[in-house]
């Protein structure tokens, strides 16, 4: 095991030690693993193409041309909230997953 000098007090520090002994002056900051940095992006992406899926599923569903019958109407509506509720589950359902993955990937301090 290596040592360093803290920068604040002098004193000798594991290099593994990311925070001072005596001082308790952050030496360097825990980073996140190559994976742990991935997962984290993936989970930015994926909310940001659940965002955009979910306005571009609103935006088609009215400019649909309108049914002109009552029931079509009706059909109409059903659809886009299954639609938009399937997009959501599945978007709550994602972030649940990738939040835990992001959760455990957290650098260790
Ligand atoms: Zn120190």
């Amino acid at each position: 095991m290596a040592f360093v000098r803290c920068t604040e007090c002098q004193a000798e520090v594991s290099d593994q030690a990311t925070k001072c002994a005596k001082c308790g002056y952050t030496i360097r900051k825990p980073r996140r693993s190559v994976f742990g940095k991935l997962v984290k992006w993936a989970f930015i992406l994926f909310n940001v193409l659940m965002l955009v899926w979910l306005i571009a599923g609103m935006s088609a569903a009215s400019s649909r041309p309108q049914p002109t019958s009552e029931a079509g109407k009706a059909g109409a509506a059903i659809g886009t909230a299954l639609g938009s509720g399937l997009i959501i589950a599945l978007w709550v359902a994602g972030d649940i997953i990738l939040g835990l993955f992001v959760l455990f990937t957290r650098p260790r301090a």
